[in-house]
């Protein structure tokens, strides 16, 4: 990892960083000239971790328990981030700030590195860093929220990667499984999906967790996903709103009677489901009371902090 090379002193919001900025080995680029090598074995291996975050009016939303979840991945995966996790933290809140995004999602990543000529032994490279914000992504459109929400499957033909192969808490690109299933979903007229480990147990779905009401009580998967910052953040809202919270085993059949059910995800954030399997549901009051808490916290100091748009450059 090259050092942070000079960066200027008053570098204001610029127009070529309206799409997004990214932290490229030390620079900020506009985001469509952002390159990573092609060696890079994040790239040709899967080799890596990261994490998003986002921002909401201008304000980070629980950044810190982003970088946590990270560092926490680069443990697991042997990997030593490049940089100071407080150096981690303020390029990406200066590629926000460089880009002006009000609403944004905030990637960073650490991958093994490139190695050299014939080198296949991952010890021996050096951990690389990448970041970038990018306007905010809906997995789930504010419009298709307004109607109801997504139509999701659960797939039928693919299964979700088995944890004793990949560490789906560590957030990784290893997203076959997924991509694979969304195209079951596509054939099937849903536009998302769920994957279950192959024994009929629930897990999650490309870029989400998932929630149900299942004889009034709110259930997510414990086992088989990512610990997802919006699912603490819904269970933390449930628990202190009284509605009683199972996270355990969640199966095929449960969904299939639940009365609502929505999905979380950094990128759109408490999301209903209209219909699962062809079955309608629609938004609930246990889903559009967390939906709004979830908002609401994005102003709270307790959980977020303003972006410095008009600092100087760090
Ligand atoms: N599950 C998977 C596989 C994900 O990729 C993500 C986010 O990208 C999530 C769950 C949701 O996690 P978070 O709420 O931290 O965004």
């Amino acid at each position: 990892m090259t050092e942070a090379v000079e960066e200027d002193d008053m570098e204001p919001i610029e127009e070529r960083y309206a799409a997004g900025c990214a932290w490229i080995e030390g620079d900020y680029v506009p985001i469509h000239e952002a390159r990573i090598p092609i060696l890079d074995t994040g790239f040709v291996r899967s080799d890596l971790t990261y994490d998003v975050a986002a921002v909401w009016k201008g304000r980070f939303f629980r950044l810190d328990d982003h970088l946590d979840r990270l560092l926490r991945g680069c443990d697991r995966l042997r990997l030593a981030p490049p940089v100071p996790t407080e150096r981690m933290r303020e390029i990406m809140v200066e590629t926000v700030r460089r880009s002006g995004l009000q609403d944004a999602y905030v990637e960073i990543v650490v991958t093994r590195g490139v190695p050299a000529a014939g080198q296949r032994d991952p010890r021996l490279l050096t951990p690389r860093l990448y970041a970038y914000a990018i306007p905010y992504v809906w997995i789930v459109t504010p419009e298709l929220q307004a109607d109801g929400g997504a139509d999701v499957v659960i797939a039928a033909q693919t299964q979700r990667i088995s944890p004793r192969a990949v560490d789906p808490t560590v957030k990784n690109f290893h997203w076959g499984d997924l991509v694979r299933g969304l195209f079951e979903a596509y054939d099937r007229g849903a536009s998302l999906v769920l994957l279950t480990d192959g024994d009929g147990l629930v897990t999650e779905g490309p870029g989400f967790n998932v929630f149900a009401v299942v004889d009034g009580v709110l259930v997510t998967p414990r086992d088989g996903v990512l610990e997802g910052i919006t699912r603490r953040t819904a269970l933390e809202i449930a628990e202190a709103s009284g509605i009683p919270v199972r996270v355990g085993d969640v199966s095929v059949a449960d969904l299939a009677r639940a009365g609502e059910l929505f999905l979380t995800s950094t990128a759109g954030g408490i999301m209903p489901v209209r219909s699962l399997d062809g079955r309608h549901l629609g938004t609930g009051p246990v889903t559009r009371s967390i939906h709004d808490a979830y908002w609401a916290l994005h102003s709270d100091p307790r959980f977020s902090f303003e972006v410095p748009y008009g600092r100087p450059a760090t």
